[in-house]
């Protein structure tokens, strides 16, 4: 029995240097797919209730020589915990400022393109100088840009978050914060920050047929947001009986598998000009 611990031990020992060696290697290959950039941003709408756009979320995959399109929550992580992020932010920003004037050169009224900012990112010094230089460089209006940021980013410190929410709103860039409901955030919190949107999370919407807390729990956060003024969207929509729901309770702006899936730059721009026929 003692050699069979030992072997159990050693077993143990070479599955973590698997797991380790697998992590480098993704590591490795994330670095290259950043110098190469091998992504690739979708594009999901964010509607009305009747499914007439009203803006849209940018959503990045990788796309991967061998493994094809690989999808943020298996890459994203990684590239937090490996400071990657920070470039890989950047490379998102100016995509997104480079298609919002592909669109605006090409007479396509996308309203506003929301992207999503990791805590790393969010808390470089020179952030709100990346966003206003890409925005400059690429002649688009700030207007254009919602920034999504998470509740535990937002809290994490409140100070500088006040700061820079407050240099983005001086851009007229504009903010949301993301998968709301999930957190810790209070009132005193949110009534001090600059929010233009809350975004319900997924979580909170799957259920809101059926589950009363989920449905009393929403209803709070829309009641609580529009006496702050500000505005609220739910993201995760699949059916019409969670659009219906939300849209008695005084939401507004949708987005979700019920309307569309985040789709290509191409098949993006075709659904919004069959929208407009
Ligand atoms: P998220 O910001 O909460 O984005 C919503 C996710 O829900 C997306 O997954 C979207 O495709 C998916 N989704 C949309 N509609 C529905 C629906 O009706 N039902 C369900 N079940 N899911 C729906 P995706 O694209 O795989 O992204 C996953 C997460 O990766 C995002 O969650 C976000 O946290 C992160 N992410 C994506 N793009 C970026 C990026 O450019 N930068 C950073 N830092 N994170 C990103
Ligand atoms: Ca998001
Ligand atoms: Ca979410
Ligand atoms: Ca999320």
């Amino acid at each position: 029995s003692k050699a069979k611990g030992r072997n159990t031990i050693s077993f143990f020992h070479q599955s973590i240097q698997e797991a380790a060696d697998a992590r480098m290697f993704l590591e490795k290959e994330l670095r290259s797919a950043i110098e190469n950039q091998d992504f690739v941003l979708y594009y999901q709408p964010q509607t009305d209730r009747l499914g007439r756009l009203s803006g849209s979320e940018a959503l990045i995959r990788w796309e991967h020589k061998e493994k094809g399109l690989i999808s943020p929550d298996q890459f994203i992580p990684v590239a937090e915990e490996a400071g990657l992020i920070v470039p890989l932010g950047i490379w998102v920003f100016r995509e997104s400022c480079m298609q919002m004037r592909k669109w605006l050169d090409n007479g396509l009224d996308i309203q506003h393109i929301s992207i999503n900012v990791s805590s790393k990112q969010f808390r470089q010094q020179d952030f709100v100088d990346q966003i206003a230089e890409a925005i400059s460089q690429y002649e688009v209006p700030a207007s254009r840009f919602v920034i999504e940021l998470t509740e535990g980013v937002v809290i994490d410190n409140i100070d500088d978050t006040v700061k820079k929410m407050r240099a983005l709103k001086q851009l007229g860039v504009k903010i949301s914060i993301d998968d709301f409901g999930t957190g810790y955030s209070s009132l005193t919190y949110l009534k001090q920050l600059p929010l233009d949107e809350l975004k319900i999370d997924k979580s909170f919407v799957r259920d809101i047929t059926t589950d009363f807390n989920d449905a009393v729990i929403i209803e709070t956060i829309i009641n609580m947001a529009h006496n702050l003024g500000i505005d609220v969207i739910a993201e995760g929509v699949e059916t019409e009986a969670q659009r219906d729901f939300l849209y008695n309770k005084g939401c507004r702006v949708f987005q979700g598998y019920y309307f569309s899936r985040p789709m290509t730059s191409a098949d993006f721009e075709v659904w919004v000009r069959k929208g407009e026929r």
